[in-house]
């Protein structure tokens, strides 16, 4: 497979989807753009039905219902956009969101409104320099995060455009890139796009987005090594997803392919209330069941937050368990990583 597949009839002629799904597939896909590039068509088992790199990027109809609480902008971003491309919702931090479009369309995405050829494009050179321009008016931003869509779809001169006026603004001190790249189109990331990825003097983090252990493909971890050994700190981000990674064992393996990548994992998103995507939700006490199941079972670096975007624009919340509960005497309940529960303090300490 040398190029990606982009139309139902790929997904046809590549053994991904039977025929006779031709017409609810053609129905999704007038509607949300479809991507998958040859990395994960590849890992995908055609004879597995339940395939979690499938579900992630093989439309299904399912995607046509839209239920009563799921909204077009679900985290806000466009309540908290002051100018074209920017959206400041923390005070010391600002997204900037130079492109739409992606590698790699996940089913589940909470932008998928905004991202592919009708979603809202790529910043004009002249919308770039107003996005730039009040980041530089804006001494309160320490870190831009460059979002969109996947910016590590722009060529390295393109993303050097982006980064290093960056470099020239003195309180712009972190530079942090979100991207799916160095997991789905590993051969993109070589020395000239990491040479473009970093601001003079400024520090720079990537936050790769995986979901799946079998996305940390032998090229993918060699594509995260080169960003590593560069200097650039690797962050994890997922999202807890039915059907793809909501066990305890997947998650764990996930997890720790991260931190063996030397990716630390970051936020482990709730899914967001994206249209046609109830069918990869869970519960929230589902999720925080299965975190709290994490704690003792794998090493404390790899534990990721467990993160609510609060509908509407409100930010980010974390929902994970609390192992902390106050009795209402002063003390605290604390439960170990067996489930034991202790008094904090304990009671009848001896003094020396
Ligand atoms: S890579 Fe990110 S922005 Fe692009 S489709 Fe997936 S979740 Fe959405």
């Amino acid at each position: 497979m040398s190029r990606p597949l982009r139309t139902p009839q790929d997904l046809i002629e590549a053994g991904l989807a039977a025929p006779e799904r031709r017409a609810e597939l053609e129905a999704v896909a007038e509607r949300y753009t479809l991507a998958i590039p040859p990395a994960m068509a590849e890992l995908i088992d055609p004879d597995d039905p339940n395939d979690p790199i499938a579900r992630q990027f093989v439309p299904s109809g399912a995607e046509l219902e839209t239920t009563l609480e799921e909204r077009a902008d679900p985290i806000g971003d466009l309540s908290h956009s002051p100018v074209e491309g920017i959206v400041h919702r923390y005070p010391d931090r600002v997204l900037l969101k130079a492109v739409h479009v992606c590698p790699v369309y996940c089913r589940f995405c909470f932008r998928r409104e905004m991202i592919g050829p009708q979603g809202l494009g790529t910043l004009s050179p002249e919308a770039l320099a107003r996005a730039l321009g009040y980041i530089a008016e804006h001494e309160e931003i320490w870190e831009v995060i460059l979002t969109g869509g996947d910016p590590l779809v722009l060529s390295a001169r393109r993303l050097a455009e982006l980064i290093a006026p960056l470099g020239a603004i003195g309180h712009v001190q972190v530079v942090r890139i979100h991207s799916r790249v160095p997991v789905v189109e590993p051969e993109r990331i070589d020395a000239e796009l990491i040479s473009a990825l970093k601001a003079s003097g400024r520090s720079t983090y990537v936050a790769v987005h995986a979901n799946h252990p079998r996305e940390l493909t032998a090229a993918a971890r060699a594509a995260c090594a080169r960003l590593a050994d560069s200097g650039i700190v690797l962050l994890g981000q997922s999202v807890l997803l039915k059907g793809v990674n909501d066990d305890p064992d997947t998650l764990a393996q996930l997890l720790r392919a991260m931190v063996e990548t030397r990716i630390k994992p970051y936020y482990l998103h709730h899914p967001d209330l994206a249209p046609g995507t109830s069918h990869f939700r869970l519960s929230i006490e589902e999720g925080r069941k299965l975190v709290a199941g994490l704690r003792g079972r794998i090493s404390g670096l790899c534990q990721p937050t467990y993160i609510l975007d609060i509908p509407g624009g409100h930010g980010k919340a974390s929902i994970g368990p609390s192992a902390l509960v106050p009795r209402g005497d002063g003390c605290f309940t604390v439960t170990d990583f067996n489930g034991q529960e202790h008094v904090y303090p304990p009671a009848g300490t001896e003094s020396a």
